[in-house]
């Protein structure tokens, strides 16, 4: 049996290697390798006896996800269908922005949660990744992007709910915060308030973003089944008492679809439920799918200003996430559609860098 060293803290992978090297330091030259040089191979790890390179290689791999396809976007955005070991897939984005690359990352193969909006949702359950898999998507597009660890901000808004894969998720925190910091890793989550409480009390946390989507109760259960587990005012109540450092924000993501959740005085009702919180709103008009979300659209460009507008104007922060790769979005259907017969998983995986228009 090998152990993918992959998805590990350099604690973790100094402690697993001890056992097999001849000298102590060589274990914190191997996390090196493993981690701030991102290597493939035990070949690669050339300041390392040959003979300790087989014998790690023997007991340990560095395992990733496969990559099946990549689409490349005109925007420089790419998007990754990768499979992993039982052969299931799931998807990871990368987007540069200025001098940054924000990378979108799955955390489960579909997602039980259910949301009316969601094609990941209308896929149904999938598994949890694990660690491995979870930090291999970061390893292995920072690779493919050719990026510095220090220009890179990671988002686990891909394919899956992460804050129902907790152990996992803790594991591939702990090994990706080697590289990037905390401050720069956001984990979005429906509004699970055990997985809330469980990141509060993190040493090291990640930023929160929480998908709303409405502004009250009986619609947001309309389209996101689990507010009736975990209702609204409990999730305000888990989110009031959620620890902030100076200057960070919760960011509260609001899927825009017409002649649901669109009108001006939706954006009223959402500033007063906010109404004391360090937030930040990104508005995203919902990408469609006719295939998978029938029925279901986008609001005009003028209604997704409006409704930015009331919410800034209360003095709260908002973002309009601008549509990009949407060629990468158009193109994945196709690709998931020719391997799986599935489409758009992570479609909705865009960056919330770009302030509105106004
Ligand atoms: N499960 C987590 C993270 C993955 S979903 C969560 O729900 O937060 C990441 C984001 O994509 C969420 O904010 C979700 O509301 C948004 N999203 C899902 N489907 C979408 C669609 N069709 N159009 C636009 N955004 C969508
Ligand atoms: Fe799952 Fe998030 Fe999609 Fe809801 S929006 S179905 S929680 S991935």
């Amino acid at each position: 049996m090998t152990t993918p060293l992959t998805g590990r803290s350099a604690a973790e992978i100094s402690r697993l290697v001890a056992p097999w090297v001849d000298r102590p330091f060589r274990t914190r030259q191997v996390a090196l390798w493993v981690l701030q040089r991102n290597a493939r191979s035990f070949g690669e790890m050339t300041d390392l006896p040959k003979e300790l390179r087989s014998r790690l290689a023997e007991h340990f791999t560095l395992a990733e996800p496969r990559i099946l396809d990549i689409v490349r976007s005109s925007d420089g955005s790419r998007k990754y269908l990768l499979e992993l070991d039982d052969g299931t897939t799931v998807e990871s984005v990368a987007m540069p922005e200025d001098q940054k690359l924000t990378l979108c990352l799955s955390s489960q193969s579909g997602c039980a949660v259910g949301c009316t909006f969601c094609v990941t949702g209308a896929l149904g359950a999938g598994r949890n990744l694990s660690s491995w898999e979870i930090a291999g998507q970061y390893r292995l597009m920072i690779r493919d992007m050719a990026t510095a660890p220090d220009r890179v901000n990671i988002v686990f808004m891909g394919m899956g709910e992460p804050l129902l894969n907790l152990e996992n998720l803790e594991l591939a925190l702990e090994s990706l915060f080697e590289t990037v910091s905390p401050k720069r890793v956001t984990v979005s989550t429906s509004g699970v308030i055990p997985g809330i409480r469980w990141l509060a009390g993190l040493p090291r946390r990640p930023k929160l973003a929480v998908s709303l989507n409405a502004p009250d109760q009986v619609r947001r259960e309309e389209i996101m089944p689990i507010a009736g587990k975990y209702p609204l005012a409990e999730l305000m109540d888990a989110l009031r008492a959620f620890p902030l450092e100076r200057g960070r924000r919760i960011t509260f993501e609001y899927v825009m679809i017409r002649g649901f959740n669109d009108r001006v005085e939706d954006a009223t009702t959402l500033v007063r439920l906010l109404g004391g919180l360090p937030s930040k709103v990104n508005v995203i008009p919902l990408n469609e799918d006719a295939v998978h979300l029938p029925g279901l659209l986008r609001p005009d460009a003028g209604t997704v200003d409006r409704f930015a507008e009331r919410i800034r104007r209360a003095g709260l922060v908002v973002t309009v996430r601008r549509s990009r790769g949407n060629d990468v979005a158009a193109a994945c259907g196709q690709l998931k559609g020719r391997h799986q017969g599935r489409t758009n998983a992570t479609d909705h995986c865009r960056p919330d860098l770009s302030p509105s228009r106004r």
